[in-house]
C-alpha cells in the first residue's frame, strides 16, 4: 500500500502545485514545497502503523522535513546561526526517536490517525510550523499536507471495497479511514482537544482573534484602533487629519494641542 500512497498523493500533489503555480503569484520553489508537502501528507495516517518498514521510513522523513519546515521558527527565538543548527539536530531525534516510539505505545492501526479530524489537525501543525510573512503561503502549505492526507484516506477507503465480482461488497475495513470518531472514545477525545487546541493557537497566530489582558479572546478587528483626528487648520480654515499619538505621552506631539496651540479648532 505504501507505493499507491505515494503514488495517488504524488498525482495530487502536481495537480495542486502546478495549479497554483500557474493560478496564484507563488513561484516555482514555492509549488515545489507545496508538491513536497503533499506526497508527506500522504504518508502521514500510516504512522499508526506499528511495525515494518513504512514506520521507520516515515519517522525518517518526518524527522528530516520537520526541521526545514521549522527553520523560521527556529531564528524567531534562536539568534546565531549554530543555535538553529543546534535546534534542528535536536528536533531531528526528536521527531526520529521520540516521535516513533511514543506513535508505537499511543496509537492503534487505523484508529484515530485515519479521521478527518486528525486530517485538519496536520493542516493546522503546518500552518503554525510553517512560519512566513506572507499568510496565503502558510495557508498553501497547510492544504498542501492536508491534501496529501485526504487522498491516502480516500486510496484506503476504496480499497476497502471489493470491486471483484459482479456487485462490489464492503470488506471489514470499510469506514475506517473516512471517520470523524474511533472505536476508543479516549482516542476520540484526545483528538478533538488537540484539534481544539490547534484552532485557537492558529487562530492567535494568523491574527485572527488576540488574547485581551483578562485571558479573553476577542476578533483582532474589535480592537480599538486609535483614529486620526479631524481638526479645522488654523491657517487655510480647512478640515484637515492629524495622526494621533502612538502611545507617547509627549505633550508636543499631541495633535490636539498642537492643533490648539495654533488656535484652530477640534472637531472630534
Ligand atoms: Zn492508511
Amino acid at each position: 500500500m505504501f507505493r499507491e500512497h505515494v503514488a495517488v498523493s504524488g498525482a495530487c500533489g502536481a495537480v495542486l502545485a502546478s495549479g497554483m503555480w500557474v493560478a496564484t503569484p507563488i513561484d516555482g520553489v514555492q509549488a515545489g514545497v507545496a508538491f513536497t508537502l503533499v506526497g508527506i501528507g500522504g504518508a502521514l495516517p500510516d504512522l499508526d502503523s506499528d511495525r515494518g518498514r513504512p514506520i521507520q521510513e516515515l519517522t525518517a522523513l518526518l524527522g528530516a522535513a520537520v526541521p526545514f519546515v521549522l527553520v523560521r521558527r527556529f531564528a524567531e527565538i534562536a539568534h546565531t546561526f549554530d543555535a538553529i543548527v543546534g535546534l534542528g539536530i535536536c528536533t531531528y531525534l526528536l521527531v526520529r526517536y521520540g516521535g516513533g516510539w511514543a506513535l508505537r505505545k499511543l496509537t492503534v492501526h487505523r484508529g484515530m490517525f485515519h479521521s478527518l479530524p486528525a486530517m485538519m489537525i496536520s493542516g493546522l501543525l503546518t500552518y503554525l510550523a510553517y512560519k512566513s510573512p506572507n499568510n496565503g503561503i502558510r495557508l498553501l502549505m497547510a492544504t498542501a499536507v492536508m491534501t496529501g492526507f485526504a487522498s491516502h484516506l480516500m486510496l484506503d477507503e476504496w480499497c476497502s471495497v471489493d470491486w471483484r465480482g459482479l456487485k462490489p461488497r464492503l470488506k471489514k475495513s470499510a469506514g475506517t479511514a473516512i471517520k470523524w470518531a474511533g472505536d476508543y472514545p479516549s482516542a476520540t477525545i484526545a483528538c478533538y482537544s488537540l484539534l481544539g487546541l490547534c484552532v485557537y493557537a492558529a487562530a492567535i497566530d494568523g491574527d485572527v482573534i488576540e488574547v485581551n489582558r483578562l485571558g479573553v479572546p476577542q476578533r483582532v478587528a474589535d480592537r480599538k484602533e486609535p483614529k486620526p483626528w479631524l481638526a479645522v487648520s488654523p491657517e487655510t480654515g480647512e478640515a484637515m487629519l492629524a495622526e494621533a499619538p502612538d502611545g507617547n505621552d509627549d505633550a508636543e506631539r499631541d495633535p490636539v494641542r498642537m492643533v490648539e496651540a495654533k488656535g484652530g479648532v477640534v472637531l472630534r
